[in-house]
């Protein structure tokens, strides 16, 4: 530590956010009895856990800012010119992140009686400081409206499946079941649809993995495009999916499925890869009243079985027997 002489600091402080526009004889007095900190690399100089009594005008090097241990993320930087620590002293309270040396620094320690007695005496000095607690609000602001859309986005991608952006099985397991509740007591009809690339394993095997991919896209753009807006379709894994068709009987599934059979076939995988053979089977099972997720789920799956086993390219109710 060393006293301050004013004019012999490494960077202009009258050009600085805190003492731009303030006429420096005001503060000059204030000044002189504040002291010079060097700083290393990695010395936390502001924590939450420290009552520090001063605040910091970065004269050289550069912080980074925290607000959490261990350090994750970096909230901003600090260059010369910039203070850190000033909330702290306003508040009389802890700091409310922690500021770190990215390199060999050097700060003005301004203490808190001091940087009183300049708000005191200089109007321009209490202002600038107002202009930086604003620009932190603004800045803290925008980096709680970033994480909220990061959070949604997180919460979004939680449920989706990457691959083809429809949703995935974690979504469908919690949708599906409350929409099954709600059809059997409603007394609503209700039908589900599994469906199922043929031979896909070949086709990867044969034309490659990426091709597959592409196939798989296409088909789930196909199923945007040929099921109702109101029916609720997820990837439920690999080369299979589920549709859930709310307020449909058997009758009117069976035609759906058969628009989605022959669609996906015409539209997608024959007109598009012409002689890849790329057909799917769709299984129907519809709502009744002991129903829970996991039984619609077996009889769609039953029926699909046997439209696989009766040659595929097909749609199959579930067994009236079942
Ligand atoms: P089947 O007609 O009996 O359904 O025959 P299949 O070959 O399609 O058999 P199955 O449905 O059991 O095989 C699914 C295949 O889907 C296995 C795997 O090679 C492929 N697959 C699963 N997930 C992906 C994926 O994300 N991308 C690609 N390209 N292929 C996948
Ligand atoms: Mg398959």
């Amino acid at each position: 530590m060393s006293p301050v002489d004013v004019n012999n600091l490494p960077i202009d402080l009258s050009k600085t956010p805190l003492f731009r526009g303030v006429g420096m004889e005001s503060v000059g007095c204030f000044l002189e009895t504040c002291h010079i900190q060097d700083v290393d690399n990695g010395t936390t100089l502001v924590s939450p856990e420290i009552r520090s009594k001063n605040v910091y005008l970065v004269l050289r090097g550069s912080f980074s800012v925290y607000l959490t241990e261990p350090r994750e993320a970096e909230l901003t930087s600090l260059q010369p010119g910039d203070i850190a620590g000033e909330m702290a002293i306003i508040e009389d309270a802890f700091a409310s992140a922690y500021v770190v040396a990215t390199t060999a620094a050097q700060v003005l320690c301004i203490g808190e009686d001091d940087l009183w007695r300049m708000i005191n005496s200089s109007h321009a000095v209490a202002m600038n400081l107002l202009l930086i607690l604003c620009s932190r609000l603004r800045f803290d602001n925008e980096f709680i409206i970033n994480s909220d859309s990061i959070m949604e986005q997180y919460r979004r991608n939680a449920f989706t499946d990457a691959l083809t952006d429809l949703h995935n099985r974690f979504w469908m397991l919690d949708m599906y079941a409350r929409k099954i509740k709600r059809a059997i007591g409603n007394s609503s009809s209700m039908c589900l649809a599994m469906l199922d690339l043929d031979k896909f394993k070949s086709f990867n095997d044969r034309y490659g993995h990426q091709r597959g991919d592409e196939i798989l896209r296409a088909t789930a753009d196909a199923m945007r495009d040929f099921f109702r807006p109101t029916d609720l379709i997820a990837r439920f894994g690999g080369d299979e999916f589920v549709v859930l068709l709310p307020h449909t009987d058997m009758n009117t599934a069976y035609t759906i499925g058969e628009r989605v059979r022959t669609g996906i076939n015409r539209r997608i995988l024959k007109g598009e890869e012409p002689g890849t053979g790329i057909t799917v089977s769709i299984g129907l099972a519809q709502v009744t009243p002991g129903d829970n997720l996991n039984s619609l789920l077996a009889r769609a799956d039953a029926a699909l079985y046997r439209a696989k086993q009766q040659g595929r390219n097909r749609v199959e109710t579930q067994d009236e027997n079942v």
